[in-house]
């Protein structure tokens, strides 16, 4: 685990600072999309936001200094609930909680996107509520369990040893109790390709994008509602680059964008149309080529800026793109170990080392 590990990124993204606002899910793009009207019309759950057919965001919150949420989604289906992502905090889990409660009916299934805590966080409590739930999960959370998880839990019991003035030391324990949950994060099945599956009686299409955010995404599209959860395939206020591989992360875009749906909804940050996927994969692109370049890091975030700017509701989240961006240029995409996370990282490295 290098100096500037996930400990790292956990501060420079807690960092307390001018722009240290609360980045506002748009209500108003939210109640855009369509209500959940058609035959099987059902109340809206508490705490959610109707997006289609049956189907609900429970929107994950990102407010630094605290570390985020990701989104949350909610699929009504005869045999009971399919959850999409589990956020990081108990609130959320309890949110999600209360969301499925009135309804009477079980959490059938849960499916990961991704191994990262604001994602698998709330499985525990999802998992002692309603027993009899199933998790689907990609494989990769077990490399990341003995990799990037277990030197994070390193780095945080390193500061919890000799806290740095003004951590929040309460948070820090909790982070380490997420991760000391262990197999109650795991997945009870491991989907190691993407098809048609029926979950929760709701018949959707699962797809896996290796080598991409993580070494294994997972992304669900649900036909009837139109409804495309993406995951941390599409983030805002900025692509999240602390585990990924660039390269691997543009073809999952490819994919999703032939995906026919009317409304994504992203990892974190408000749902978007085909046109607002568009631009961002367009800015993501752009990003990339940039950071590839020999143009200076400021121009990259401000060409990200530039671009995304539709998707970005108001000046906190350009203040908080900014921020990530710059940390993201020098310690991730144009560090020393830029492609460190991609399959082919080790052969890379073993190929550029002098033959002997
Ligand atoms: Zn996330």
């Amino acid at each position: 685990m290098s100096r500037r590990g996930p400990a790292a990124a956990f501060r420079a993204r807690t960092r307390r600072a001018a722009w240290a606002l609360p980045l506002l899910l748009s209500r108003a793009a939210c109640a855009a999309a369509p209500a959940g009207q058609g035959k099987h019309a059902s109340p809206t759950p508490p705490g959610t936001v109707a997006l289609g057919e049956g189907a609900w965001l429970l929107p994950g919150h990102y407010a630094p200094p605290r570390q985020p949420d990701g989104n949350s989604l909610l699929f009504a289906g005869p045999g009971g609930w399919l959850v999409v992502d589990t956020g990081r905090h108990p609130g959320h889990a309890q949110a999600i909680l209360a969301a499925v409660h009135d309804s009477g009916r079980p959490i059938r299934h849960v499916l990961n996107t991704h191994w990262h805590l604001d994602h698998v966080g709330g499985n525990p409590a999802l998992r002692a509520a309603h027993p009899g739930l199933r998790v689907l999960a990609s494989p990769a959370i077990h490399g990341a369990r003995t990799g990037f998880l277990a030197g994070y839990a390193d780095q945080l019991r390193g500061l919890l040893a000799a806290p740095p003035a003004g951590v929040d030391t309460d948070a820090l324990h909790a982070e380490l109790a997420r991760i000391e949950a262990g197999e109650a994060l795991l997945p009870d099945e491991a989907v190691n390709a993407g098809g048609g599956r029926e979950l929760a009686g709701r018949r959707v299409q699962l797809g896996l994008a290796p080598d991409a955010v993580t070494a294994a995404d997972l992304w669900l599209f649900d036909p009837a509602s139109g409804v495309l959860a993406a995951g941390d395939l599409v983030t805002l206020p900025a692509p999240f680059f602390d585990t990924a591989c660039p390269r691997g992360w543009s073809a999952a875009l490819q994919a999703l964008e032939a995906q026919p749906f009317t409304t994504l909804v992203p990892g974190h940050g408000a749902p978007m149309d085909r046109a607002g996927f568009v631009t961002w994969r367009g800015a993501f692109e752009s990003l990339r080529a940039c950071a590839a370049s020999p143009a200076p890091a400021s121009d990259c975030a401000e060409g990200w800026l530039r671009q995304a700017a539709p998707l970005l509701p108001d000046e906190a989240a350009r203040m908080q793109a900014r921020a990530l961006l710059d940390y993201y240029l020098a310690q991730v995409l144009r560090g020393p170990s830029a492609l460190r996370h991609c399959a082919d990282a080790g052969e890379r490295a073993a190929a550029a080392r002098p033959a002997r």
